[in-house]
Order: C-alpha cells, then sequence, then structure tokens
C-alpha cells in the first residue's frame, strides 16, 4: 500500500477542520478552516458525481474568490489536477489552453459563460460549470446538497497537484506539471523560512492563477494554519485600511512602487507587520532602499517561477541585500553555469541558473522535447534566467537569457545598462532590448520613463552614460515612453518593446 502523500493532509488545521479564521475578506466575511473542510468536501464531492476522477484535469477561469481557492482545495481531496488560466485569456487562447489540458470539466466566471460554452464544447470538454465571486453559479448550487465529508484521495507524492501554464512571452505557452511533492516542500519550506505561524494574518491582494498568490501565499498560510485577509486585487486605500490588522504581505514589485508613491506609507502605518516579501520580477535596489528607509522594513526579495516554486529567498534574520535574491533555500541546489557547454562557472562569473531539489517540477504537459531540452542528464533544470553568486551564496539575476542583447558579436546584459541609467537623476526606471541592427546584428536600446517635469533628453543620457560604460554597452537610441509595458505580476514586458521599436535601425 502507498503512503498518503496528498498535499491536503499536510495542512493540518483544515484537514482536522479547526474553528480559526483561514480567509477573511474586506467585506468582513469569515471562512474558517472548518468551513473550508466542509465546503471543500462538498465541491469534491461535486467534482466526483461530475465524473472527475484522479488525475483529471478541472481547468478554471474565474475571478478572485474564497471559493475559487475552495475549488483548489477540492481538487487536492479529490486527486485531480487544478489548472489556474489568467483571467485576462480570451475565448480565442482558451480554446488553445482546453485543446491541450483535455480537463473533464471546466469552471467558468458565470458572465463569461454564454462566451465560452461553445468553445469548451468544441473542446470536447465533458462538464462545464460556473463560480462567481459572491459564492455564485451553478458550481456552488451542485455543491450546497452534497456531503461536507470526503475521504482524501491517497496518492503518490508525484502524482500531480496542479499545471500551471507559463505566460508564454514566446511562442505558445507550457503547462508546467506539480506534484503533491513539489508544493509541499515548498510550503514546508517557506512558512519555516520566513517564520510563519498560526498568528500570522497575510495581507492577500496578489491574483490566484499564478503560482506567488495560489501557492507561496496561500500554501505557506494553509501550512501553519494562519489567516488571510483577500483582497480581490491590488488597492492601495484598502490595503492601508488592512495594514494595522496584517502581519505580513506578500506583493510583486509594482505593489511596492506603489505603497512608495502613497504619502500615507510610514512606520506608523506598517507598525503592526513584520515582514513583506517581493518576487516575480526585480525589485529595484532604489525601491528597497525608499521603502526601508520610509518604513524601517527591508523587504525581503525571493526568486521562483512556475517552474520550480521559490528556488533563493533573502534571509529573515541577516542581510537582505538590495538587488539581490539571497542563497538557495534549504534542501534547493542553485548553480550558475556556462549555457554553451553547462559548466560550473567561478563565483562572481555571469551564466545561466540551474536548479535542482524537491521543488522543481516533473516536465511540460504532453511536451516531452521541451522537457527534455531544459533539463540537464544530471537532473537541474535550466531556469532560463542569467545571473550570478557571490561568496556569500547570494543570487543576483541579471536578466532573461533571451533578453540578452548581442550586440557585435559582445553579450551586453541589460540589467547593468538598465542600473545605470536607473540612478541617472530624473529617470524613473529603464529597460535596455536588443533591437535589429544591420551592423551590429542588435543594436542596444534603452526605452526611458522620465520624472515629469524633467528635461532630461536622449543626448543628456548618452553623455552620461559615456564615462560609466564600455561603448559597446552604451545604447544607440534612447527612447522615452510614459510607461514600460508589464503583465498583471508586475514584469516588463520586453517582447513587446522589442515589437514595438523592431524598425528604429532601418
Ligand atoms: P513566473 O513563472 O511567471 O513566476 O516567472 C518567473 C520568472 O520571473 C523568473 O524566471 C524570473 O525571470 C522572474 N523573477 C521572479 N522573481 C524574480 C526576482 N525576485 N527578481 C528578478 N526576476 C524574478
Amino acid at each position: 500500500m502507498r503512503t498518503p502523500e496528498n498535499l491536503f493532509d499536510r495542512f493540518e488545521a483544515l484537514a482536522t477542520g479547526e474553528n480559526r479564521a483561514f480567509v477573511v475578506t474586506p467585506a468582513g466575511r469569515t471562512i474558517t478552516y472548518a468551513e473550508a473542510n466542509a465546503t471543500s468536501a462538498r465541491l469534491a464531492n461535486t467534482l466526483v458525481a461530475l465524473g472527475v476522477a484522479i488525475g483529471d484535469r478541472v481547468a478554471v477561469q474565474v475571478e478572485k474568490s474564497p471559493e475559487a481557492i475552495l475549488l483548489y482545495l477540492a481538487c487536492l481531496r479529490a486527486g485531480a489536477v487544478f489548472l489556474p488560466l489568467n483571467t485576462a485569456y480570451t475565448p480565442n487562447e482558451i480554446d488553445y489552453f482546453l485543446r491541450d489540458a483535455e480537463p473533464k470539466l471546466f469552471v467558468a466566471a458565470p458572465g463569461a459563460k454564454a462566451a465560452l460554452e461553445a468553445v469548451a464544447r468544441a473542446a470536447r470538454v465533458a462538464a462545464i460549470e460556473t463560480l462567481g465571486t459572491a459564492g455564485d453559479g451553478s458550481l456552488m448550487e451542485r455543491a450546497a446538497t452534497q456531503p461536507t465529508a470526503f475521504a482524501t484521495a491517497m496518492l503518490d507524492r508525484h502524482d500531480l497537484a496542479a499545471i500551471l501554464y507559463t505566460s508564454g512571452t514566446t511562442g505558445r505557452s507550457k503547462g508546467a506539471m506539480l506534484s503533491h511533492e513539489n508544493l509541499a516542500s515548498n510550503a514546508h519550506v517557506l512558512s519555516y523560512f520566513w517564520r510563519f505561524t498560526a498568528e500570522d494574518v497575510l495581507l492577500h491582494a496578489l491574483p490566484i492563477y499564478h503560482t506567488h498568490g495560489l501557492f507561496v501565499a496561500t500554501n505557506v498560510i494553509l501550512q501553519v494554519g494562519a489567516s488571510m485577509l483577500f483582497l480581490p486585487k491590488f488597492d492601495s486605500d484598502q490595503v492601508f485600511a488592512l495594514l494595522p490588522r496584517a502581519t505580513t504581505m506578500m506583493g510583486v514589485p509594482t505593489f511596492y512602487v506603489r505603497l512608495l508613491d502613497d504619502p500615507r506609507l510610514t512606520r506608523e502605518a506598517t507598525a503592526h507587520m513584520r515582514l513583506f516579501v517581493s518576487g516575480s520580477a526585480p525589485l529595484l535596489a532604489d525601491t528597497h532602499r525608499g521603502f526601508e528607509e520610509r518604513t524601517g522594513h527591508a523587504i525581503l526579495e525571493r526568486y521562483g517561477m512556475t517552474e520550480t516554486n521559490m528556488n533563493t529567498s533573502n534571509p529573515y534574520a541577516g542581510d537582505r541585500i538590495a538587488g539581490t535574491v539571497g542563497p538557495s533555500l534549504p534542501g534547493i541546489t542553485v548553480r550558475v553555469v556556462n549555457p554553451e557547454t553547462g559548466r560550473q562557472l567561478p563565483m562572481g562569473e555571469i551564466g545561466m541558473i540551474e536548479v535542482k531539489g524537491p521543488n522543481v517540477f516533473k516536465g511540460y504537459w504532453r511536451n516531452p522535447e521541451k522537457t527534455k531540452a531544459e533539463f540537464r542528464d544530471d537532473g537541474f533544470f535550466v531556469t532560463g534566467d542569467l545571473g550570478k553568486v557571490d561568496w556569500k551564496g547570494y543570487v543576483t539575476i541579471v536578466g532573461r537569457g533571451k533578453d540578452l542583447v548581442i550586440t557585435g558579436g559582445f553579450n551586453v546584459y541589460p540589467k547593468e545598462v538598465e542600473s545605470e541609467i536607473d540612478a541617472l537623476p530624473g529617470v524613473v526606471e529603464s529597460a535596455v532590448i536588443g533591437v535589429p541592427h544591420k551592423d551590429f546584428g542588435e543594436g542596444v536600446t534603452a526605452i526611458v520613463v522620465r520624472a515629469t517635469g524633467v528635461t532630461l533628453d536622449e543626448a543628456g543620457i548618452l553623455a552620461a552614460l559615456q564615462p560609466r560604460l564600455a561603448k559597446f554597452k552604451q545604447p544607440k537610441r534612447v527612447i522615452f515612453v510614459d510607461d514600460l509595458p508589464r503583465n498583471a505580476m508586475g514584469k516588463v514586458q520586453k517582447n513587446v518593446l522589442r515589437v514595438l521599436f523592431e524598425r528604429i535601425y532601418d
């Protein structure tokens, strides 16, 4: 007989149905662990009644709500594979995911059902249900008549808990297969490393279709039986109203930039907090320093990705160094190699970051070639991120490998140029990209956001960079924009910029 390895059973307060708060909404609704246990049992019974068996995918495109989290927990209990989809995806994109993942059940937002029903039918999805943000929709109606007990599916630790599609900035998104062990090991290590206890209250303003809001935030809370204040989305007014009741927050850098822009951000406003965590995109060193000056809190930056969960983290006690993502987490090995030879590089040299550990996913859904291409023979996963490790083990990320600019045969790491530009007075932020250039292959190109009212121009920036960067690293052009394009996780979409400016050297 196999030992029970279902992630659900690791969440003790949930599995035993404790009578303490799990999710609290700004409107004042509290869902206790006891209630979460009962409702997720009802939902697990509903899944079984709809024909969902162990290993079947349940695709979900719904707005953030406590019930959506309960549906995730129901999938764990029933041994189904939870497959959340970005709420921004259009029916055309949903068509691709449904055909690729072949879910048994698709759960849509009530208002989107009409547009998505035909898509789901054409993709041969057997069951389509709806779930709204107020506990409404056909799924909860079905669940209402189901029993509040459910025998948790007996699984192997390698069985799949979820498939998360990568954001797919190059080519089509790929489904990252995450096992119960992948999620369990990360929930355990993060809750311990960041010192979460049952007394913690997490301010949760992230989306829940992505690894950050779904697994990092929610699983850590479930691991220790703590509670979360569950905002539909990031909203400064709501955040400032709730900070006095919270102890921790996890955010993307954009959250911290917005908080820092707000005069309400003070030591007093954050006095009840013990920890601010940032990830999913690089936190500017300036933001880190500015936040610490204003609040006394050094934001703790960590690094991870859909495929690997979290890999590194700045320490809880000890130096949280701005611009770094800290050392590898316990039980996880991070190395930096020469991308071509795969050979490990000496300390301090920039190369490809590779990761190995119980956190690393099982491979891409129905894509063995891609899986094979991104794993080394010794089991390390090639992250696609370029970075370096210092003598204390702290990792610094210099950007995605595909964002590397190769100009006249020289490698230019965008982060190095961006850091120089960002340090100039009057610059808010910048993105450096490679744009096709007939002489150089790619021309280093800087896209810059200026502070309002400053007169900084292209010639000024180029002149300021001259003594600071080797000639080949200096931008050939500087283009000013009002904002950098970002996705929902705050990542600058360099692929969008490359398309926008692809002809400037023609
Ligand atoms: P995703 O799979 O959407 O979570 O994106 C993962 C990617 O986000 C990583 O491969 C990195 O390129 C980037 N990323 C995540 N955390 C950080 C961080 N703290 N600093 C810089 N880049 C990050």
